[in-house]
């Protein structure tokens, strides 16, 4: 019997290449996998990929793609002008573009003729206002690209995608959307468009994160490198990997095993996690002049009651205030319904927003962005 038509969504990173398979006829989920890049090496990993592609009828791959710039507001279908492109934008996000842009350029070489297109963690935050996106920096470096553009676009587009499903018409209205996992940030929506976001021009700015700082005085960057003489890669690795709350804990960067210890400093950790999310809700309000709603999602958002408890509890004096009981059990609706915000869990999806995504593209002509954008 002939396999169904499927989508193939990859999202390959430093130490992992995630999968997931969609049947294109009814967009049902045949399978998901992470494949570690262990000690075999990436051609290892990339070779089950390849035999997915070989035995599984696949008609279209959806890449994640952390970076599209200035210029990829939208999913885009790839040829070698787009290749060269996302390339190009590797200085943006030197940690994941080179991953996410080596199998497109495999397959591309490979099968020329199946459709790839690339998801962009960027692209849904290019909605926003212009003051959402400067820095106060001279306006010669905004003109560079020096910009906050924002991250886990696909993830926030999926809860957008939804949020009526749960909210009906109030989904209009203004919501920060949680996106608590081991990367986090927070996304200001009105009418299911992004118009802030706490990640800037690289996944490190805004909440703190498993392992990561988030905002941070830019000074303590200079007192590094001048007092401490650490060069730009080492603070880049105490930055990225040494921080957050594995950093302020000394324990783990994992939020379950924090909750389970005893010890003072997983609690000190949590707490600041909380303050950060909290912190940055109330002021994600004033992008918005005013909220609705609050969305928690990811592993953190999804599965941990006591951290939106420790953040929603700081958030009372704006009328967020949580029914205990929901909340405990992971509900889609957990406010007090007689407060003026609600407050939800919606589990994300961002593969399905991929595959979505690549199948729309499928079905329009392929213009290349060679002629519409230099
Ligand atoms: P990633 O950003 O890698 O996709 P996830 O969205 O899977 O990460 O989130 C991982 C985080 O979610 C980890 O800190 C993990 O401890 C946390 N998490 C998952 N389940 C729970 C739970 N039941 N309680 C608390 N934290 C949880």
């Amino acid at each position: 019997m002939q396999k169904p038509a499927t989508c193939l969504v990859l999202n390959a990173g430093s130490s992992s290449l995630k999968y997931a398979l969609y049947n294109l006829t009814d967009m049902s989920l045949i399978q998901k996998k992470t494949i570690e890049i262990g000690a075999a090496g990436y051609d290892a990993a990339f070779a089950s990929v390849l035999g997915l592609i070989d035995s599984m009828n696949v008609q279209t791959v959806a890449h994640r793609v952390v970076h599209g710039g200035r210029d990829y507001a939208a999913p885009q279908r790839i040829d070698a002008k787009v290749l060269a492109d996302l390339t190009a934008l590797t200085p943006l996000a030197p940690l994941h573009q080179p991953h996410n842009v080596k199998p497109i350029a495999l397959l591309l070489a490979k099968y020329p003729k199946l459709p790839q297109v690339a998801c962009f963690d960027t692209a849904f935050h290019r909605s926003q206002p212009r003051l959402s996106q400067l820095y106060a920096l001279p306006h010669a470096m905004a003109d560079e690209g020096i910009l906050r553009y924002g991250f886990h676009g696909s993830s926030y587009e999926y809860i957008a995608s939804v949020l009526a499903d749960y909210v009906g018409s109030r989904a209009k209205g203004k919501f920060v959307v949680a996106h608590l996992g081991n990367g986090a940030s927070l996304c200001a929506m009105v009418d299911g468009k992004s118009v802030a976001t706490t990640m800037g021009f690289t996944p490190l700015d805004g909440l703190m994160m498993g392992t990561r700082t988030g905002a941070i005085d830019p000074g303590v960057v200079l007192h590094l490198a001048e007092q401490k003489k650490m060069t730009a890669k080492e603070i880049g690795n105490l930055f990225n990997k040494e921080s957050g709350l594995k950093g302020v804990s000394g324990i783990s960067p994992d939020m379950r095993e924090l909750l389970a210890s005893p010890d003072p400093r997983a609690a000190e950790a949590v707490d600041l996690f909380c303050l950060y999310a909290a912190r940055q809700i109330a002021a994600l309000s004033v992008d918005m002049g005013g909220l609705d709603g609050i969305v928690f999602t990811a592993g953190i958002g999804e599965n941990a009651p006591v951290i939106r408890e420790k953040i929603c509890a700081r958030l009372k004096f704006l009328g967020v205030v949580l029914n205990d009981v929901a909340n405990h059990e992971n509900g889609s609706a957990i406010h007090q319904l007689d407060k003026p915000v609600s407050v939800h869990v919606i589990k994300t999806n961002e593969e399905l927003m991929m595959a979505r995504h690549a199948v729309a593209i499928l079905a329009k002509p392929f213009i290349s962005p060679a002629k519409t954008f230099k």
